[in-house]
């Protein structure tokens, strides 16, 4: 296979969701895996809508995601391009002017349903004559444009879904331009993908009616169409397609939430697909999962819990050298060994805060039995410190008080930490230190 050239198209009218990450994601490592290129397309034609901050904070998502472009293009940048192609579209006939209105439309359409007949366009813009264009203009009509589709079978070999055909006899001809000049996404976005040599079209289910209509523009313009993938799309575990209202779900909204970019990207690229939803750290070794023929067909029913479970897995696993920078951010950068003894308590890399406090201190001591904690105290080993202490002491006040188990370890736990709960003492221990751990046995706050 050439290197492929893939594009991720959002228009720039709100922050991108776990979803929309799905379809960047399955374009940019397939990019990644073959040694191509992924390229981010603004699709930003309508100027009233798109705004510079959304598309600034796509590229923002992206970047944390680990997956940023190779090239950024603006549809807004291009209108030229698209004029030109309109233009080579009237010439060759295959782009026609039409003068309903939506109203006279919606009539047509009632009545052809009334009459169990589909609701076809019926082409009456190619019967009308320069005289009939003339008088409609002189009303004060403006026309909008058809894409004259050939009314024959399209065919295309779907990465995803396999052999697809359309009959294209039963589709209206699709307006390309309205009655203002404006373009609807469907010629710049061809325009685009001749001019930046798209070689794979990777994007949701939700595009799959207009490939066909799709095939025959590029062609109708000598451009070679690209392969298509469309993969399922992501719904929340009661089916519910996800939209750019729920916010919580938006990659902003995750990583301020304290999520682990692999978390999102893991689960929105395995989940509805052959391979379990596991936590995958390195984006090479997800890129290698990709598997378009074995995303299934079926929507992708995904839980947010699960995210919350994969972000663990991945806190549970992650060394020391990947979360330095963000200990030292949250205050908390106790070093390796701190790291090493909380990691596997936390769900989230900022929840190490809480324990390094408990560390460092000041903590408030929690004793119930004076005598067994002063008992305790006499009997802590000499510094240095080091993993085996905790173990060396325990026996020792094993020995001398005849506690074991949970009467054993609880009373120090709490003298030592003022908590119930919490990462492994005999970690915890030589970080804590002779000074604050005899303190804190003996009731004081330190
Ligand atoms: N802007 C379109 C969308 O977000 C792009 C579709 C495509 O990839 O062709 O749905």
């Amino acid at each position: 296979m050439s290197k492929p050239i893939v594009r991720f198209a959002p228009s720039p009218t709100g922050r991108i969701h776990i979803g929309n990450a799905r379809t960047a994601l399955l374009n940019a490592l397939f990019a990644r895996r073959e040694g191509g290129v992924f390229v981010l397309r603004f699709d930003d034609t309508d100027l009233e809508r798109s705004k510079r901050e959304y598309a600034d904070a796509i590229e923002t998502d992206l970047a944390w995601l680990g997956i940023p472009p190779n090239i950024v293009v603006r549809q807004s940048e291009r209108f030229a391009l698209y004029d030109d192609a309109a233009e080579r579209l009237r010439m060759a006939g295959r782009l026609y002017a039409c003068y309903e209105t939506a109203e006279e439309l919606e009539f047509r359409r009632k009545r052809l349903l009334a009459r169990g007949l589909p609701p076809i366009y019926d082409r009456a813009g190619l019967k009308l004559t320069d005289d009939d264009r003339v008088k409609l203009e002189a009303e004060g009509r403006r026309p909008h444009w058809r894409f004259k589709l050939d009314h024959e079978t399209v065919t295309w070999q779907d990465l995803v879904r396999g052999e697809c055909h359309v009959d294209c006899a039963s589709l209206s001809d699709p307006v390309l331009v309205r009655e203002d000049g404006t373009y609807l996404y469907t010629l710049p976005s061809i325009v685009d993908d001749i001019d930046l040599k798209i070689t794979h079209v990777i994007r949701g289910e939700d595009h799959v009616t207009n490939t066909a209509v799709q095939i025959q523009i590029f062609e109708a313009l000598g451009g070679n169409p690209p392969v298509f993938g469309h993969h399922n799309l992501l719904t929340t575990l009661s089916g519910e397609g996800l939209s750019k209202r729920l916010g919580h779900l938006s990659l902003a909204g995750l990583r301020e939430a304290g999520l682990e970019p692999q978390a999102a990207s893991s689960l929105a690229v395995l989940v509805g697909t052959a391979e379990s939803v596991r936590p995958v750290a390195s984006l090479d070794d997800l890129a290698r999962l990709i598997d378009f023929a074995h995303i299934s067909r079926a929507p992708a029913k995904f839980d947010e819990h699960e995210l919350d479970q994969l972000n663990a897995k991945l806190v549970h696993e992650m060394p020391y050298e990947a979360v330095k920078d963000r200990l030292e951010t949250l205050d908390a950068d106790g070093g390796e060994a701190f790291w090493l003894a909380v990691r596997t308590n936390l769900t989230k890399v900022s929840e190490a805060a809480p324990w390094w406090n408990v560390v460092r201190g000041p903590v408030n001591p929690v004793i119930e039995d004076r005598a067994f904690v002063d008992a305790a105290a006499e009997l802590l080993p000499p510094a240095p410190w080091d993993a085996t202490t905790w173990k060396t002491w325990t026996e020792a006040v094993k020995a001398r008080t005849g506690q074991k188990g949970k009467a054993l370890f609880m009373p120090l736990r709490l003298a030592l930490t003022g908590l119930d709960h919490g990462p492994e003492l005999a970690a915890l221990l030589p970080l804590i230190g002779p000074e604050r751990a005899s303190a804190r046995l003996a009731g004081r706050a330190a």
